[in-house]
């Protein structure tokens, strides 16, 4: 075969350059990839950040004061996360905690791309492990490709059951895992097997099996492109700072298919393998530049790198670089890039928030209603009384025996039993009360009080809320 000429190799070099401005790659779902595994680097990270979901796995199974330790507990609207009840008055916490952890996926977006997609989202790590089950069962790529075209012969059958079988198991596991944290572990295993689970458990379970089963086994990277809603808004929060994988043209162009007489020394490093396409699990040809699907999984980044060590080049034609880092510009350090600070000043604010949530839940909850017809009455004795309307919401895990003070009016006296109020678990109770004052100590038409509540058997149970006491004008 004729060797490549300098000048044919730089006018294919041209006419890539062109494509690649107007190369668009997205696969609508009529193409099934089925793409190759390989060992690297990259791939290890993958598992390790991977193994984090062994936690969902077992955390319904972790127990804290003898219960569930992480239990959404909707029916009694209340979610457990260890030592921490959060009842829904502090749902304003549940708002920071999704601020917190979109502007945490934003940052790193800023920082390195999609690598939430690449190495931790549900959707990237099941998709991994069925298509490892696919691996296993059906064989390499180029036999699923052939099994795709075949006829259902038995040993199709017997595959593609086989392959179903262990898909089902998985989404069988996880809808089940996901359950879990709805209603208690250990109960709900024995309601499966009893069928004794309430229609809502097992609703639940379809629903989330049906999703992994569906997303997992057959959707795949097409719920990237078109059901995550992430994608679509990625773009807008990189900067020409952002690492993502990235083919070295100047290094890699023209790229020849490697030869028995050796590499012609005018072209560029890429031997042309398709091997970082043959990887990639959106099937993307990461040559034509960033393209919409990478989720930045750096799997042809490991595959480029194999080629490398194998025709004696250095490793990084395909490899993790800025625009700016390409363009030779040094990448500057991460506290000084505009986004990185905003998103963290956000981070820091939105995190401040939820500390100061965690910290000031109490074991109690009161609101106080103050009575306004009439705002006040005066008595036979000269003194005048206030009503009040107290609600107190139990949120611990025992019953409550709560002492009520008023203080801030010289000779303010509570009306009425002494008895401390009890309240149950989990419920709420109004309790009324009167509140009298010598009008001669009363200098002020309202004068701020403080109600102060705590259980006589643990004081650190206490509560603290502000009102007023109305008296006639002066
Ligand atoms: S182009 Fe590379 S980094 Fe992007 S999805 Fe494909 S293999 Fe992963
Ligand atoms: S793996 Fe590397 S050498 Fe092979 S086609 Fe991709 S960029 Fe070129």
């Amino acid at each position: 075969m004729k060797s490549a000429t300098k000048e044919s190799l730089l006018a294919d070099k041209e006419d890539r350059d062109n494509l690649e401005e107007s190369y668009w790659h997205v696969n609508p779902g009529d193409v099934k990839i089925h793409a190759t595994r390989i060992k690297g680097r990259f791939r290890n990270y993958k598992w390790m950040a991977a193994s984090f979901w062994l936690l969902f796995f077992f955390g319904p199974y972790l127990r804290w004061d003898g219960r569930q330790a992480v239990l959404f507990d909707i029916p009694n609207r209340k979610f457990h996360i260890f030592s921490i009840t959060v009842w829904p008055q502090d749902v304003w916490m549940l708002a920071l905690v999704l601020i917190f952890l979109f502007l945490a996926l934003f940052a790193v977006t800023a920082i390195g791309g999609r690598m939430f997609c690449g190495y931790l989202c549900f959707q990237t790590v099941w998709t991994d492990i069925f298509t490892l089950a696919e691996d296993w069962i059906e064989g390499a790529p180029v036999k699923r490709r052939k099994l795709d075209e075949a006829p259902w012969t038995f040993t199709k059958i017997r595959l593609r059951t086989t392959k179903h079988l262990v898909f089902i198991i998985i989404s069988l596991l996880t809808g089940a895992t996901f359950s879990a944290y709805f209603m208690d572990a250990f109960q709900l295993w024995k309601g499966y097997f009893t069928f004794t689970l309430p229609a809502v458990g097992w609703y639940t379970l379809l629903f989330f099996f049906m999703c992994t089963y569906i997303f997992g086994g057959f959707m795949r990277e097409q719920v990237c492109f078109w059901l995550c809603p992430y994608a679509r808004i990625q773009g807008v929060m990189y900067d020409s700072d952002t690492i993502l994988p990235t083919y070295d043209k100047d290094r890699g162009e023209p790229r020849v298919r490697l030869k028995k007489g050796g590499h012609s020394p005018d072209a560029g490093d890429c031997v042309d393998c398709n091997l970082c396409v043959a990887v990639c699990p959106t099937g993307i040809d990461i040559r034509y530049g960033q393209q919409e699907g990478c989720i930045t999984c750096g799997l042809c980044i490991d595959a480029c790198d194999a080629i490398m060590d194998k025709v004696g080049r250095p490793r990084g034609l395909v490899r993790y670089a800025s625009l700016d880092e390409l363009g030779g510009i040094i990448l500057p350090p991460l506290f000084k890039r505009p986004r990185v600070i905003v998103y963290s000043l956000i981070l820091f604010l939105a995190f401040s928030g939820i500390s100061y949530g965690l910290l000031t839940l109490g074991g109690m909850s009161i609101n106080v209603i103050h009575e306004r017809q009439p705002l006040f009455v005066k008595l036979s004795d000269g003194s005048i009384q206030n009503k009040y309307t107290m609600k107190i919401v139990n949120t611990t895990d025992k019953e409550l025996n709560l002492a009520i003070e008023a203080d801030g009016v010289e000779g303010l006296t509570m009306v009425g039993s002494k008895e401390p109020v009890k309240i149950p678990v989990s419920k709420v109770r109004p309790v009324m009360i009167l509140l009298k004052a010598p009008e001669k100590s009363l200098k002020e038409q309202n004068i701020p009080i403080i109600f102060k509540v705590y259980d006589v058997n643990d004081k650190t149970i206490k509560s603290e809320y502000k009102s007023m006491f109305m008296s006639p004008a002066k």
